[in-house]
């Protein structure tokens, strides 16, 4: 366990929220992770998007998810980029309710036997600005409460 992957994000480039997302950022600045689910085939989806990607029903709500998820894919990235100074993971997570999407994994370290397929994660944020808080992954603790 290294404290030294804990600055690798904060010079990243800084998601734009457009009219589709911003109830997803709207969301994570609370600590939610906001996803879609039809009112037709009950399909959840992400990223957002006015009609379900599925049926094509415009009935659609926003679900909070419940932040558990499992590491579907990942790769360590050893080239420095924007905010990122050391090897880092990119990782397509699958969210307990279905949907995938793609963050980093953080709060252990950053190689392929801490990180095996079908881990357990969970959501955490970070705060990039007053506008956005990225949501990233760490290891499962079933004990540990949400701060
Ligand atoms: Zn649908």
């Amino acid at each position: 366990m290294t404290a030294d992957n804990a600055k690798a994000t904060t010079s990243r480039r800084m998601p734009m929220p457009t009219p589709e997302t911003q109830h997803f950022w709207d969301g994570t600045l609370e600590g939610e992770l906001r996803l879609q689910r039809c009112d037709d085939c009950a399909h959840t989806y992400f990223p957002p998007r006015p009609f379900c990607p599925k049926c094509a029903s415009r009935s659609v709500q926003i679900a909070v998810a419940s932040g558990r998820a499992t590491l579907h894919a990942c790769v360590i990235n050893h080239r420095p980029g924007p905010g990122f100074d050391e090897p880092h993971s990119i990782a397509v997570v699958e969210l307990e309710e279905g949907p995938r999407m793609m963050s980093n994994i953080v709060d252990c370290e950053q190689t392929h036997d801490a990180l095996p397929l079908d881990m357990p994660l969970e959501v955490t944020f970070e705060q990039l600005s007053d506008t956005i808080a990225l949501p990233l992954f760490k290891p499962a603790t079933s004990t540990e409460v949400a701060s």
